[in-house]
């Protein structure tokens, strides 16, 4: 069986703070990890290459630096790593990086398809379903545990409250949660050799099955116009009043916020 996660470098957004004084983020020393999200779908895939066997390929799309991010997923245990860089692809929004992603993919052997999520810098969860879009191939979100069984996978789609059981035959697209696992560390043995970079195929423009059209700047129906650090928060009020007061002015402002609304009778 053949696996393909797609993964995305990102930076550690957790580790962004704000300056207090300008209201501006401070972005000098953040490191770049593998979003979250993805990391666990690598974990997953690892699992079923020990459990039933599979090749396992990572695939990104980003700029040179990217590579660490394929050489610590090299590193963990996949197979085969993939960096998608050209000068085309630049710009993109998410229709476009996901049509770019789809193009590789139509060139690269596949059974399941595995993606975050949501990566935590652009957060807008829409990659992966359009991936499976322009494929042809149906998607299931939101997974929080699967299993495959001879050409079928069965996943737990995790809703607010519950689950739902899904079954489905492959080709099939997922996405998975952070919370679904807590990914190994890469293996001692493979650090070594995974951080040479002759492990890493460099796919451009002509290695991918994709219109110039419909990708990069040129094929991106939305731009980002401006972009701006929100407000620092304004300074919280001080009352002086006894228990019963304070739960009152708590309870009124939350319900002024629509944070609590009233039971319905
Ligand atoms: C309106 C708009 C305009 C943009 N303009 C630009 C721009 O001009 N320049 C620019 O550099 N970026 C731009 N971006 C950002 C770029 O489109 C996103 O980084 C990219 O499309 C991924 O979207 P996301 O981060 O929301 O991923 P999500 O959809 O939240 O990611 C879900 C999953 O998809 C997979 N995935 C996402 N991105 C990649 C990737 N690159 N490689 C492999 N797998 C991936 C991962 O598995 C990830 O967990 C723009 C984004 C938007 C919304």
């Amino acid at each position: 069986m053949n696996i393909l996660v797609c993964i995305k470098q990102v930076p550690d957004t957790t580790e962004v703070k704000l300056d207090p004084k300008t209201g501006t983020l401070i972005r000098d020393g953040i490191p770049s990890i593998i979003n979250p999200d993805d990391k666990a779908g690598i974990e997953e895939a690892i699992k079923i290459k020990e459990q039933i066997g599979a090749t396992i390929t990572v695939l990104t799309m980003g700029p040179p630096q990217a590579k660490n991010a394929l050489k610590e997923a090299l590193a963990m245990g996949v197979d085969r790593a993939i960096l998608l860089t050209d000068r085309a692809f630049a710009g993109a929004d998410t229709l476009a990086t996901s049509k770019t992603i789809a193009g590789a993919i139509k060139n690269i052997q596949h059974d399941l398809i595995i993606a975050g999520r949501q990566a935590i810098d652009g957060d807008t969860a829409q990659v992966g379903p359009q991936i499976a879009n322009h494929l042809g191939i149906p998607s299931i979100t939101y997974v929080e545990k699967m299993k495959v069984e001879g050409d079928s996978i069965t996943v737990n789609r995790a809703f607010e409250d519950g689950y739902q059981v899904i079954k489905a035959r492959m080709p099939v697209l997922i996405t998975t949660l952070k919370e679904m696992n807590s990914p190994r560390y890469m293996k001692v043995s493979r650090i070594y050799d995974c951080m040479s970079e002759d492990n890493i195929e460099t796919w451009g423009l002509k290695d991918i099955e994709v219109n110039i059209e419909e990708i990069g700047l040129k094929g991106s129906p939305t731009k980002v116009k401006k972009s701006f650090t929100k407000g620092v928060k304004a300074k919280g009020t001080l009352h002086d009043v006894d228990e019963k007061e304070a739960a009152l002015l708590i309870v009124n402002s939350l319900k002024e916020k629509f944070i609590l609304t009233e039971a319905k009778a």
